[in-house]
């Protein structure tokens, strides 16, 4: 893809993922603003790490508060305490820290956020991933392209979505962030784990054991085994 100088906002989750996609949005577009969401997660620490990114990278952050809305109409261990390893109650292919339709409101959100600032094309970026996903099914590709068409109707004007990882795996976002000189920033300023562990591992911080853990530091090591780096 050629330069795009034109101004992109993306969901900033203070997690590894979104940190690699903004590393990615300041190479393609002249402009970036990071939008975050309190969505009554648990792990809400992460919103204090996507405020850190941003102001590393000097980006405008605003935090939009839906907690009481989707913690009101959904059940996700995300949510309320439960066990991340089991299967969603109206679910039972799909884990239970899946909250439903999480990545079509958060679009919804920050498409209304370019929206109001009267982007006359809205660039929206957001660091979902159909190769080593959790099952959450609006993270395909597929739900992606039927959210752009979706929201341009709903706005009429074009509103693009970006997925610069869709077909990443883990290892791939850590190189991406190593060959962009900032894999120490990615393990020290993002936060990926469910229980909101903080503690500083080699592959980053979390608590090793939850399964957004589990992928992030298999997916270190996978990238340090390709390197070869000890
Ligand atoms: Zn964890």
């Amino acid at each position: 893809m050629t330069a795009n100088k034109q101004k992109a906002y993306i969901l900033l989750s203070g997690g590894q993922d979104s940190f690699v996609c903004l590393l990615w949005a300041l190479q393609m577009f002249d402009e970036v603003e990071a939008v975050s969401i309190n969505y009554g997660q648990r792990h809400n620490a992460e919103l204090r790490y996507a405020g850190l990114v941003a102001n590393y990278f000097n980006v405008k952050h605003t935090v939009y508060n839906i907690g009481e809305f989707i913690t009101s109409m959904a059940d996700s261990t995300l949510l309320n305490s439960g066990n991340h390893n089991d299967s969603h109650p109206q679910a039972n292919n799909l884990p239970a820290s899946f909250v439903p339709n999480r990545n079509g409101i958060f679009l919804t959100v920050i498409s209304n956020h370019a929206f109001r600032n009267n982007e006359p094309i809205i660039n929206l970026i957001t660091g979902t991933c159909e190769t080593d996903f959790s099952g959450y099914p609006d993270c395909r590709d597929a739900y992606i392209k039927a959210k752009a068409l979706e929201l341009s109707l709903g706005l009429d004007r074009t509103v693009n979505i970006l997925t610069p990882l869709m077909w990443k795996n883990k290892a791939q976002t850590f190189e991406m962030a190593d060959k962009a000189g900032k894999l120490n920033e990615l393990n020290e300023l993002t936060l990926t784990c469910y229980n909101a562990v903080e503690q500083l591992n080699v592959w980053g911080r979390g608590c090793g054991s939850c399964p957004a853990c589990k992928l992030r530091e298999r997916g270190f090591l996978d990238y340090l085994a390709s390197t070869n780096i000890k």
